[in-house]
């Protein structure tokens, strides 16, 4: 347990999953759907792949001993597989998410112009849901062209 982590478990989460969400959520789980897991104190947020093409988008806040507060943007609402999920992922895998703050010291030490290029990096991944480019991977400098198309 690392500095400002909350210990959770598996139990607390199957305790506040409604109905089947908890063995849905551990499927999900299980095959890998979390992906962009980041924790910033104690908020967690992740995006979770279901059946549509577009990931659903996850906000949990931690308190000591449980979660204070739960959000999907799944159509279901509630305390759905996808919050179950994540939170599973957090008491397996605590290392697999970002932790922000750490990340906002890393923007401190950058320069403007790397700052201009990432933020312009993310502002394209916003507009364009498929692109991938590495954090300021060359939205300025101009990447390699590609698309998704099957024509010519
Ligand atoms: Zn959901």
């Amino acid at each position: 347990m690392k500095d400002g982590e909350i210990a959770l478990t598996e139990e607390q989460i199957s305790k506040l999953a409604d109905g089947s969400s908890f063995g849905r959520g551990v499927d999900y789980y299980e095959s890998g759907n979390i992906c962009n897991p980041v924790r910033l104190g104690k908020e967690l947020r992740g995006e979770c792949y279901g059946s549509r093409e577009q990931p659903y988008k996850i906000r949990v806040v931690l308190r000591e001993g449980g979660v204070d507060d739960a959000s999907c943007s799944c159509p279901r609402g509630g305390f759905c597989k996808h919050i179950v999920a994540l939170l599973l992922q957090y008491v397996h895998e605590p290392d697999s998410f970002e932790n922000i703050q750490s990340l906002n010291i890393t923007l401190a030490r950058k320069s403007k112009e790397e700052l201009i290029a990432v933020i312009g990096d993310l502002l394209l991944r916003e507009a364009f849901p498929g692109f991938r480019g590495g954090a300021g991977s060359g939205y300025v400098q101009g990447a390699t062209a590609g698309c998704g198309c099957l024509g010519a």
